[in-house]
């Protein structure tokens, strides 16, 4: 497999711009890794930057009750299949950006999840072509009105808000996804803690899957589903998803401000 690289989308001195991170240091892009990108010559410390969404993908493409012990504590039975649902665009936010714990929800739940990040234009592949279509790996909190999902009995509403789809910070490539170990920790305290090799439907499996069914797009994001340990927040809350070999995804949970 190919070296480890660490990819970023950031601002900097107004440019919204890609590069590629490497010991405390980003490396500017010219292009961006969906479509070609040449190293720029500019580099900037990670901490004069703002680190956005690492992709903006045109969907999420989300895989429920994938880890048995969440299956087990939701009281479902295995799915024989994925269990797909989508969250929208426009729920994805960046690191370090606040979630939105809107009016009318009685239950925010966090779910820690490996995201694989779409590289090409994906349709009809095998399973065993799949990595030829990963561009890499980042780090996603699948947040859920756990109240209005029960509610309504699909999950569209409880999983698509404003603020639902924290991704990053980094999009790392060349790393083998099949045994990682994945963590929540809520305001400092473990709360979720697993290894990817617990996924019933693994990554070259659910990529080949959801590929029969949509054409994945460049920057479009797989979101493998979470382990058991999900639970609620609450405004003021720091949610921290930890993925081995990727880093750690932070945001804080907010009120709406009126
Ligand atoms: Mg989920």
């Amino acid at each position: 497999m190919e070296r480890k690289t660490v990819l970023v989308r950031f601002l900097a001195g107004g440019k919204l711009l890609y590069g590629r991170l490497e010991d405390g240091e980003i490396i500017a892009l010219e292009g961006d890794p969906f479509h070609g990108y040449a190293e720029s010559g500019e580099k900037y410390r990670l901490e004069e930057v703002k680190l956005l969404a690492p992709c903006q993908p045109s969907k999420a493409v989300c895989v429920g009750l994938n880890y048995r012990n969440h299956a087990l504590e939701m009281k479902q039975p295995f799915p024989e299949e994925p269990v797909l649902f989508l969250k929208p665009s426009t729920s994805v936010i960046g690191p370090g950006e606040d979630i939105v714990y809107w009016p009318g929800i009685k239950r925010l739940d966090y779910e820690a999840e490996l995201a694989v990040v779409i590289g090409k234009h994906c349709h009809r592949v095998k399973e065993e072509e799949a990595g030829e279509y990963i561009l890499g790996y980042t780090v996603a909190n699948d947040v859920t009105a756990r109240d209005l999902q029960k509610k309504d009995g699909q999950w569209t509403r409880a999983k698509s808000f404003d603020t639902f789809l924290p991704l990053g910070p980094y999009i790392v490539c060349g790393i083998e996804p099949g045994d990682l170990l994945i963590q929540a920790r809520l305001n400092g305290r473990l709360r979720q803690e697993s290894r990817t090799s617990q996924l019933i439907f693994p990554v070259p499996y659910l990529v080949s899957f959801i590929s029969q069914v949509m054409t994945l797009l460049p920057g479009d994001v797989i979101l493998t589903g979470t382990p058991e340990g999900v639970g609620p927040m609450e405004v003021g809350d720091t949610i921290e998803i930890y993925i081995e070999g990727i880093g750690s995804l932070v945001n804080r949970v907010v009120a709406l401000e009126e």
